[in-house]
C-alpha cells in the first residue's frame, strides 16, 4: 500500500494503520523547532552534484546535543549515502548513538515533490533509524521532516513509517 498524503486538504494520512501527522510551524515544539532549523542548515552542506537534490538531516541525543549530517552522493550512485545515516553515524562517533530520542529531516532540489510535501526517509535509512530505536527501547522515536518551503511538518514515529521491522 502506498503511503499517500493530501495537501493541503487534509492533515492526515494513513498507512497501514499508522497515523501520520502533517502540521504547521506553529504546531511544533520549540525543541522541534529547533531540531528541523537544524535539518534545514545541514542542508546547505549536501554533496548532490548529480542529483541536486539537497537533504539535511538533525537528530536530538540523549543530552539535549543536535547532530547533523547532509547527503552525499557518489558518481557511482548506490554509494550515495543520505543525509539521516550521516547523521545517525557522526551521533554514533560522539557516543550518542544510543540516546537519540528524535531526527529531522530537510530536502531542497530539483526532484520529487519537495516543495510541497515533507520529505519521507528512504526503506534504508528507516531500516537505520528503526535499529537505532530499538537499542534505545524507544520504538516511538519520533522523525520529523519538512517539506522544502517550510511550511508544513510530517510528524511520525519510527514504528509509523516501518511496521513490523527487522532489528
Ligand atoms: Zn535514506
Amino acid at each position: 500500500m502506498a503511503l499517500r498524503f493530501y495537501l493541503p486538504d487534509y492533515r492526515v494520512a494513513t498507512h497501514l494503520g499508522a497515523m501520520i501527522t502533517v502540521v504547521g510551524w506553529s504546531e511544533l515544539a520549540r525543541e522541534d523547532q529547533d531540531l528541523l532549523v537544524a535539518a534545514r542548515a545541514a542542508s546547505q552542506k549536501a554533496f548532490a552534484p548529480y542529483s541536486h537534490f539537497k537533504v539535511g538531516a538533525a537528530v536530538r541525543c540523549g543530552d539535549g546535543r543536535i547532530v547533523d549530517g547532509a547527503n552525499y552522493e557518489s558518481a557511482s550512485y548506490g554509494l550515495t549515502v543520505c543525509a539521516e545515516r550521516v547523521a545517525i553515524f557522526r551521533a554514533n562517533m560522539e557516543g550518542e548513538h544510543r540516546n537519540i530520542s528524535a531526527v529531522a529531516i530537510y530536502a531542497s532540489g530539483k526532484t520529487l515533490k519537495a516543495d510541497d510535501i515533507p520529505v519521507s526517509p528512504c526503506g534504508a535509512c528507516r531500516q537505520i533509524l528503526a535499529e537505532v530505536a530499538a537499542r534505545n527501547d524507544c520504538p516511538d522515536m519520533r522523525v520529523m521532516s519538512a517539506n522544502a518551503r517550510f511550511d508544513r511538518f510530517l510528524i511520525a514515529t519510527v514504528s509509523d513509517l516501518l511496521p513490523q521491522a527487522f532489528v
